[in-house]
């Protein structure tokens, strides 16, 4: 049975995929799916993650130089949002398809999938191949081991489209980023003694404190050529969430955050981690000056390198050949582009819909946007054959 791209998309959103969650019932579905057409399939286990996997096939020749559609199946949550309908079910209205990653990026996964099965029925000269993943929403940890196993199992294709939305415009580039998971440990002691003891919150003000300067002393300096490209052009650094202490008269025993750097392509996101941890040392050496106990635990806690715009990128020029956009595009957040092209692919971002609706309650795409995907993947099917 051959599903429109519509039908899958309302199949993928049934499958609640949140990233802490299985995505599996989603990874078996698609299988059948594919399999039922003739198409092989490949599949990635992250071994510390039994419940996850990642789905990779190919079709057409057996050969190098095909074109991957590259799309993640984990959504974020959608706790603490308020919604008008269902977010696990497709529901059409005001010319909008509505569900929990209608836009990021079930529309796009099930563009892709009806693609396959198109160009398995209808041949290409050149190979097709899917790559879904999962954990892109924490991180984009699950794509690296992905693309590794995907060059042992198929083909290597040359070129990869990474369907996050952008209104099926060319991005080019975007942001790399990382983050540190950081704990200040102090020492408890009555508040009204603050010289004998060691507050983890206090601490963690003067870190946050820094990445203010980083952020001010970044925005104040010239741009580089590269880093202009980008909104805004320099690295940033960004505190989301932060908890500590047990009541207003003890100094603070701990301290939780996690610092992320959003860095310029064209700068080493390794070199941002240096700086903080440098300064990690710097306060924690102040700490310990205090109380002996005193000190700062720090891990990564994820990493994601930029996407640098190539120079006559092979992807970006077949789906400027395809869409006839031609203006340059940036983004600041993270895909699994970045990744794709530090592994040896031509990337580039383009998928439907609009990267503001993703991650919001009452999420979307609009009807115009699914179908102009559609559009895009029947020219590139068009391309493919010969
Ligand atoms: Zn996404």
């Amino acid at each position: 049975m051959r599903l429109t791209p519509l039908e899958v998309m309302t199949k993928l959103v049934g499958f609640p995929t949140v990233s802490r969650d299985s995505n599996l019932p989603l990874v078996e579905w698609v299988e059948g799916y594919l399999v039922s057409h003739g198409i092989t399939v490949h599949r990635w286990h992250d071994p510390d993650q039994p419940h996850k996997a990642a789905l990779m096939a190919h079709v057409g020749p057996m050969v190098a130089g095909g074109v991957v559609l590259s799309g993640h199946s984990d959504v974020v949550p959608v706790d603490g949002q308020e919604w008008s309908s269902d977010p696990w079910t497709v529901t059409h209205r005001d010319g909008r398809y509505y569900g929990r990653g209608t836009c990021d990026m079930k529309g796009f996964d099930a563009l892709a999938i009806w693609a396959l099965v198109e160009a398995q029925r209808g041949g290409v000269a050149r190979p097709l191949q899917l790559a879904l993943s999962f954990d892109e929403e924490i991180g984009c940890t699950g794509a690296p081991p992905m693309i590794a196993r995907m060059q042992e199992v198929v083909p290597k294709a040359s070129m990869v489209i990474v369907g996050e939305p952008s209104m099926m415009t060319a991005v080019s580039g975007h942001k790399g980023g990382i983050g540190i998971y950081t704990r200040v440990v102090g020492f408890e002691v009555h508040s009204s003694l603050p010289h004998k003891g060691v507050s983890a919150v206090m601490e963690a003000a003067r870190l946050i404190g820094w990445a203010n300067e980083v952020n001010a002393e970044n925005a104040a300096a010239a741009a580089s050529e590269m880093a202009a490209l980008f909104e805004p052009p320099y690295t940033s650094a960004h505190v989301g969430t932060i908890s500590g202490g047990t009541a207003e008269n003890i100094t603070a025993k701990e301290c939780i955050f996690r610092m992320g750097f959003r860095v310029v392509a064209g700068e080493d996101p390794r070199d941002w981690q240096a700086r903080y941890l440098d300064e990690v040392a710097r306060v924690e050496a102040a700490m310990q000056a205090v109380h002996k106990d005193a000190h700062i635990e720090t891990k990564e806690w994820f990493q994601v390198p930029a996407l640098r715009p190539e120079e006559r990128g092979e992807a970006e020029a077949l789906v400027r050949s395809i869409t006839g956009d031609n203006a340059g595009h940036m983004v600041s957040y993270g895909t699994e582009a970045g990744q794709f092209q530090q592994a040896g692919y031509s990337a580039v971002i383009c998928g439907p819909g609009d990267i503001a609706q993703a991650h919001q309650p009452d999420e979307y795409i609009s009807v115009e946007q699914f179908e102009a995907g559609h559009d895009f993947m029947r020219r590139l099917l068009g391309r493919l054959a010969g």
